[in-house]
């Protein structure tokens, strides 16, 4: 299996200056060290028993109480070690929670079938989606960030460590049309808490058979370059991966091993083409933090790689409206016109649409027929 990825270098012309990225300037990070990213009460907003919710409806008090619990077990097995070690683990460090697998490994299969069972199992554990690359160390972080003492270590990864299972969890599509609110928010803790049990429980599985297997989400390596080399979607103007299953509303966590398995094929599906000429992302974040322009090689600010063009989300301008609101946005998932109930057959036929001559049409209707708006609180809450 290569371990770099001739599709990537290809489409988002990655040049030799290319540098690997640094955690610490992760914009999340950067509102811990930087005077630059005032966080405000943004992360105290997540602890209720410190923070008063507001009156308006999306933001009161069941929906601060809805957000919060659902960012639950993410947080606590997350800080498990946090007073110790300064880790949080799912976002500045992988997970330590494996029990120790056995002395010796189970028995060896033909590499088809392993790759089989090993989709089939991250299926039964919950992932949406299931797709295998090669570990590309480019996507690796060169240091983690300590969040207590904020140091900034070097991350080392075990150089056995060659493949990576990249698994897409599906985030609720009913509560991603209250966004922007609080409720809304719920969505994106809802697709943590998924992705903390499929990826740690898929872990446990390989170590299980005698393997190494570490769990990540938001830490230790890039998401959305892995989970296009491992063929589960297409980049977006909002920055984020576009699935053909569940459009842009999902989380990414990952698995890597060195249990041998086989890589997926990058896909397309008309994604490029179509953000080519859709702005609705761009038209409607309220912070002008998605460029409307071609994809461009420098970023707006050192929160996002530079040397690989591609369209990238202004990470400053993006935080700052999270943090008036004191909750995520994600309007530019709501209004994606990806983002879609895709048990339903007409969704599936828009993607058809978007991928075709037609695509100008397909956004049209997708207007007329006022897919992206926002739903109230209330509709949620009353829904039965
Ligand atoms: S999350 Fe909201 S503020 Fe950030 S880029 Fe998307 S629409 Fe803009
Ligand atoms: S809203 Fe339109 S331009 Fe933005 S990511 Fe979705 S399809 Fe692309």
């Amino acid at each position: 299996m290569k371990e770099s990825s001739e599709y990537l270098d290809k489409n988002f012309k990655i040049t030799p200056n290319f540098q690997r990225f640094n955690q610490k300037n992760d914009i999340f990070n950067r509102a811990m060290w930087d005077d630059l990213i005032d966080p405000k009460t943004f992360f105290i907003s997540y602890d209720i028993t410190n923070y008063k919710p507001k009156k308006s409806k999306g933001f009161d008090h069941w929906d601060y109480a809805l957000r919060n619990a659902s960012w639950h077990m993410t947080d606590v097995v997350g800080e498990m070690k946090f007073e110790t070690e300064g880790r949080v683990e799912g976002f500045t460090d992988y997970y330590t929670i494996q029990t120790q697998g056995p002395p010796s490994k189970a028995p060896e299969l033909p590499i088809e079938e392993t790759t089989r069972r090993i989709k089939k199992v991250a299926t039964a554990l919950g992932a949406g989606m299931v797709g295998i690359c090669a570990l590309d160390r480019r996507w690796v972080y060169t240091h983690h960030f300590n969040r207590k003492d904020q140091s900034s270590p070097k991350l080392d990864l075990p150089a056995s460590l060659k493949y990576v299972i990249v698994l897409i969890m599906p985030m609720d599509y009913d509560l991603s049309k209250t966004i922007p609110s609080a409720l809304g928010g719920s969505t994106t803790g809802l697709g943590y808490a998924t992705s903390l049990n499929t990826a740690n429980a898929l872990a446990q599985f390989i170590t299980n058979l005698g393997y190494e297997a570490i769990a990540s989400l938001n830490d230790t390596a890039l998401n959305i370059p892995m989970a296009i080399e491992a063929g589960l979607g297409e980049y977006g103007r909002n920055g984020l991966l576009i699935t053909p299953k569940y459009g842009p509303n999902v989380r990414i966590a990952k698995v890597m091993t060195d249990l041998p398995l086989f890589a997926d094929q990058p896909i397309e599906f008309g994604v490029k083409e179509f953000c080519t000429t859709c702005r609705k992302c761009s038209d409607a974040c309220p912070a002008k933090a998605i460029a409307d322009d071609a994809p461009q090689s420098e970023p707006p600010n050192y929160s996002s790689l530079s040397h690989i063009t591609k369209w990238t989300v202004n990470a400053e301008k993006c935080f700052k409206f999270w943090v008036g609101m004191n909750s995520d946005c994600s309007i530019c998932i709501r209004v994606c016109p990806y983002n879609k109930d895709y048990s339903k057959w007409w969704n599936r036929l828009g993607v058809r649409l978007a991928n075709s001559p037609l695509r100008r049409f397909m956004l049209w209707l997708d207007g007329l027929l006022e897919y992206g708006k926002r739903h109230t609180a209330q509709w949620w809450w009353q829904r039965p």
